[in-house]
């Protein structure tokens, strides 16, 4: 019998693909990452029964806990660990130490800190820039006319990959509107890329916005309620190993 999850799972990739056809697009283009913040280890076991290896947490103490669980647990099965929560620099350290990617890599203090703390030993951390795409005060990520600089002083990071963008744009329920924010963003690859070819990473689109996303180039989608369900917001989660 399978689980929820894996129900959920098969239909959020049925999703990718029929949004990927209907603007003639690879669906091998776009990586799925299910996003696992405040849900328990069961859940990330059920995903990766179901043949789920990418998985993205939003706090890095949290994220810590279940990639150390999983690494001397499950040392036959490589998981990708995503950390697209906000930077914060006294928990830059625990995503420069355990994560494969950053996604919301927003100031030059935050380049440093991570190419300083990334262990040499390891791969270079995969990291992509947040764009401030809705362009409100409040929200992290930069400025789109300041990407470039952004980009500039990441390329002179060795222990530091420059992949691409991120944004987390406002809530839009218009599909319309939806589509006009992310077609931004992939101007803004475009530009990147013609200076950096190597970048091959636009991550945007979640569970309300996946379709749009698709539409306009997405080659990372972060979906995390059509697969876990709900959150629970009281955060930290009480019990993590359950
Ligand atoms: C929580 C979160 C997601 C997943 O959002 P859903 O709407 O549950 O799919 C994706 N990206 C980021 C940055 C998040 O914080």
């Amino acid at each position: 019998m399978s689980t929820i999850i894996e129900q959920n799972l098969q239909r959020v990739r049925q999703q990718i693909r029929t949004a990927a056809q209907n603007c003639n697009r690879d669906p091998h283009q776009i990586t799925l990452i299910a996003v696992s913040k405040t849900k328990p280890i069961s859940a990330i076991e059920a995903a990766i029964g179901a043949g789920q290896r990418s998985f993205g947490e939003n706090y890095a103490q949290e994220g810590v806990e279940k990639i150390s669980w999983f690494r001397e647990r499950l040392q036959r099965i490589e998981l990708v660990w995503h950390f697209i929560g906000t930077l914060q620099s006294n928990k830059s350290r625990l995503v420069a130490e355990y994560f494969d990617w950053c996604h919301t890599l927003d100031r030059p203090y935050l380049v440093h800190r991570l190419n300083d703390q990334r262990p040499a030993q390891q791969p270079p951390l995969n990291v992509l820039i947040q764009i401030n795409i809705s362009c409100e005060e409040t929200k992290s990520g930069i400025a789109p006319n300041r990407m470039l600089t952004l980009a500039a002083l990441i390329e002179k990071c060795p222990h530091l990959k420059l992949r691409g963008l991120m944004a987390i744009p406002t809530l839009e329920i218009d599909f319309q509107r939806q589509l006009e924010v992310f077609k931004r963003m992939a101007v803004l690859f475009s530009a990147l890329k013609r200076i950096y070819p190597s970048t091959d990473t636009l991550s945007i689109g979640m569970t309300n916005d996946l379709e749009a996303a698709i539409s306009a180039g997405s080659t990372l989608v972060r979906i995390g309620t059509a697969i876990f369900d709900a959150r629970d917001h009281s955060h930290p989660p009480k019990q993590l190993n359950k």
